[in-house]
């Protein structure tokens, strides 16, 4: 353990009873609070160290503190932080052709989440199922142990109970399948007869167990919504700018979605989401959709600088590599445990260790005990480990972490 710098060890620790008392239960937190960061490491309030496989949640691309970063936000703070879209704002011009010259869409809409930019998604579908294909109640459908967002919109498209449990009446207007199983898909389009406007799926299923795309299915999809004028709807909130080992994770798929949204790692830690589409779909005009905060100077400014480091840096290359080197180790320890283990799935950056159903050792305790030994993670449900660290990572920082998982394990599997 490094020892923290001075600002860290004089800063009072937190009351977390006070915290409790102040802040809505929304969240089950582990029980640490962080104060400062660098690159993949972040520090605790006693001044303990930890590397940070969890990067906001597959958000902090380029780290933390990163100067590059921490230029522009002052820099564009100094400048003009907002200002509304009464008027032309410059810098969501460039961060929107940044994003169109590097993806198959033509235009892009700004908000603020990733909740946001699905929210947008749905609306544009539901207008384009309006406008062009004629339908009355149009039906959207998405896949089980999916994750879309909190909102009512986005809790309804998540396929999963345990997100919409408490909240009904739900939004009308989503249907649902497994995924990766086209006969399933094909079966939904033809029980829901002509009401179907779009299917939308994640590239690579993040919170629902780091679960990655078919080729073969997504590419049948895509045939499916071109010969009946569907519109295929992806969410790249998790695994899109970069994490994947290619910038969009639909690259991994070797197809085009109408319609993407993107968010957590598009601003490195400043909120911005994004929604996109091709020429085809581009059915909004003004006053259908609009954000206070949306496309404001001072997030675009920013995303725009995390995109240049992302191309100027390679990130998407040390994604790739880190990746295959974090699953090889990871890979090792499935072998070396395989009552425990059932396998190591993923793209890049975004990998989980699969937990077997029938062994009592759930994520959470891999996590807890990795947390205790100075290495940051997060589960992606009961039984699946998550690997998501920025994208900066090194090759000694994967090693690290692995050493540190591998320890962990061997004391709780023993
Ligand atoms: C996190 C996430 C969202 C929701 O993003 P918020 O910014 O929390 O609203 C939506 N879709 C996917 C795939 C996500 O991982």
């Amino acid at each position: 353990m490094t020892i923290a710098p001075e600002q860290t060890q004089t800063q009072n620790q937190t009351n977390t009873t006070e915290f409790d008392q102040y802040v809505m239960h929304t969240y089950a937190r582990f029980p640490i609070a962080l104060v400062r960061g660098e690159g993949c490491r972040v520090w605790d309030d006693t001044g303990k160290e930890y590397l940070d496989f969890v990067a906001g949640i597959a958000t902090c691309t380029l780290g933390h503190a990163h100067p590059i970063m921490a230029e522009a936000v002052s820099q564009q703070m100094q400048t003009l932080h907002h200002v509304s879209n009464l008027f032309y704002v410059p810098a969501q011009g460039e961060l929107a052709k940044w994003l169109v010259q590097n993806s198959c869409a033509d235009k892009a809409f700004f908000c603020n989440s990733g909740a946001e930019a699905n929210e947008a998604a749905i609306k544009l579908a539901r207008k384009y199922a309006h406008d062009k294909l004629n339908i009355a109640e149009p039906m959207i459908l998405t896949a089980k142990a999916s994750f879309h967002g909190r909102t009512l919109a986005t809790i309804t498209a998540t396929g999963q109970p345990k997100y919409q449990k408490g909240f009904d009446p739900l939004v009308p207007g989503f249907g649902y399948i497994p995924y990766n199983d086209l006969e399933a898909a094909r079966a939904a389009i033809d029980k829901y007869k002509g009401k179907v406007c779009a299917i939308m799926l994640e590239a690579l299923q993040g919170e629902g167990g780091v679960n990655p795309g078919d080729r073969e299915y997504f590419q049948a999809l895509r045939q499916i919504c071109d010969e009946k004028g569907l519109l295929l709807i992806l969410d790249e909130v998790q695994v899109g700018m970069g994490r994947s080992g290619k910038l969009w994770g639909y690259e991994n798929l070797g197809i085009e979605p109408d319609i993407f949204t993107s968010a957590k790692g598009l601003g490195g830690g400043i909120p911005i989401g994004a929604m996109l589409c091709r020429a085809n779909c581009d059915v909004f005009e003004p006053g259908n959709h609009a954000s206070t905060f949306g496309g404001n100077p001072f997030a675009c400014q920013v995303a725009l600088t995390v995109c240049q480091t992302i191309d100027q840096h390679n990130l998407i290359g040390n994604a790739r590599e880190r990746g295959q080197q974090l699953r090889d180790r990871l890979n090792a320890i499935v072998a070396q445990y395989p009552a425990q283990f059932d396998q190591v799935r993923g793209w890049g950056l975004i990998d989980g260790l699969v937990i077997k159903e029938e062994v009592e050792l759930t994520s959470r305790d891999i996590v807890q005990a990795c947390i205790e030994k100075g290495l940051l993670l997060v589960p992606a449900g009961p039984k699946v480990v998550r690997f998501v660290p920025p994208l900066i990572v090194s090759h000694d920082e994967i090693n690290q972490a692995i050493d540190t998982v591998a320890e962990a394990i061997a004391a709780l599997v023993k």
